[in-house]
């Protein structure tokens, strides 16, 4: 049985249909990484999965059981967590606050502040530190680390890259390698960067316009193949 199963989503804004009727699955232990331009949909099926993004249609399967009527707190509780694009921290608040209040909402496990504060790139130097401040890589680490505090099974990481620094990237990445050999946890990531995309992850799904036009094993995907995929050329 797949861990996460999505059957056939389908997620609008107001008129406009985002989501297409998508479906894929992912096993334990697996890395999927979703790539597509600007508005293909990315964004708006990780909410969808995550509950807070209603569904028209379609189905969520966690472990084998359909989670559409559970809330999103509830699937944070099950442990689908997602750390959203943009971070979304609470800038007024410590890092250590920050990452406390998932402590405090999140499912209970292994992942504790000391953990997370070693597991992720400069965390331990600006615990004390108000959020607001950071650097974007910084925010990026903070914000996965929160994420991590729920102690996740399923981790949902939109737009991993996007505006950080490349020496930030490197290291975020060797952090994320790092997690994804010694734990158990699956990833599913956004990722516009698509050399790291696909070498990060063990299959790729290439969004356009709402629908999967491409997947496979990343290490076969031919890059053109995806490149065409991003801009729907025959
Ligand atoms: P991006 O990388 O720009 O976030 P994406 O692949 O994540 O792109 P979505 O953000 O899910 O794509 O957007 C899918 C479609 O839904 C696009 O056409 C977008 O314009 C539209 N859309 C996204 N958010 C909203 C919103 N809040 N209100 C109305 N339309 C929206």
């Amino acid at each position: 049985m797949s861990m996460l199963s999505i059957e056939n989503l389908v997620a609008n804004h107001g008129l406009l249909n985002a989501v297409k009727g998508v479906s894929f699955s992912v096993e334990k232990g697996d890395v999927l990484s979703i790539v597509g331009s600007n508005g293909a949909g990315k964004t708006t099926l990780f909410r969808a999965i995550s509950g807070v993004h209603p569904i028209v249609s379609g189905s969520v399967l966690l472990d084998g059981d359909a989670i559409d009527n559970v809330s999103a707190n509830r699937r944070v509780e099950k442990g689908l967590v997602m750390v959203p694009e943009g971070r979304r921290l609470f800038s007024d608040m410590t890092v250590k606050e920050n990452l406390m209040v998932a402590a405090e909402h999140g499912r209970k496990g292994d992942w504790v502040l000391d953990k997370v504060v070693d597991a992720l790139p400069g965390l331990k130097s600006i615990v004390n530190k108000r959020a607001g401040g950071l650097s974007g890589g910084q925010r990026q680490s903070v914000a996965i680390g929160r994420a991590l505090m729920s102690n996740p099974t399923i981790l949902l990481i939109d737009e991993v890259s996007l505006g950080l620094s490349p020496i930030a990237i490197g290291e975020l990445y060797e952090s994320l390698d790092h997690l994804k050999q010694k734990l158990d946890v699956t990833f599913i990531i956004v990722e516009q960067d698509l050399n790291r995309a696909i070498t990060f992850s063990d299959h790729t799904i290439c969004m356009l316009e709402g629908s999967i036009e491409l997947e496979g094993k990343s290490s076969t995907l031919d890059k053109k193949d995806i490149y065409a995929a991003y801009f729907g050329v025959e």
